[in-house]
């Protein structure tokens, strides 16, 4: 069960389903831009697609940026989807709950901010957390 009230959790899907629609939007541009259209439809496949295929594509692409914006994109999408499921707001690697002042500033976030300062203590410059 999330530790969220109902107005926390509306408050913070409607922040998700904001930046969801940013990222795509901005995914598609950038995708268009620098590749003349030619990769475009890759971004409708985003969603669908799994880490490392998106992933190897864009690194083969050299688009790094675009790389960490699909990566965000990718965690609010399973955001979204753990608000349906009823996960959402839990810590994904202790279990104990995400505070919702820390959800507010990062919706998507999968963490804890103890479990990620750890993480990110012991996983600079590695590779992304699959969850
Ligand atoms: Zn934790």
């Amino acid at each position: 069960m999330s530790p969220l009230s109902s107005d926390q959790t509306n408050t913070l899907r409607v922040q998700l389903q904001r930046r969801q629609a940013e990222l795509r939007q901005l995914v598609q541009d950038e995708l268009r831009r620098s590749q003349g259209g030619r990769y475009a439809e890759l971004a409708g496949q985003v969603h669908d697609a799994g880490d490392a295929s998106v992933a190897d594509l864009l690194v083969d692409l050299d688009l790094r940026q675009l790389d960490t914006e699909i990566k965000e994109l990718r965690a609010v999408e399973h955001a979204m989807q753990e608000m349906r499921t009823g996960g959402y707001g839990l810590c994904t690697h202790c279990g104990g709950e995400i505070l919702f002042e820390r959800l507010r500033v990062m919706p998507h976030a999968q963490m804890c901010i103890n479990c990620q300062a750890h993480h990110e203590k012991t996983h600079v410059g590695g590779t992304t957390p699959s969850m």
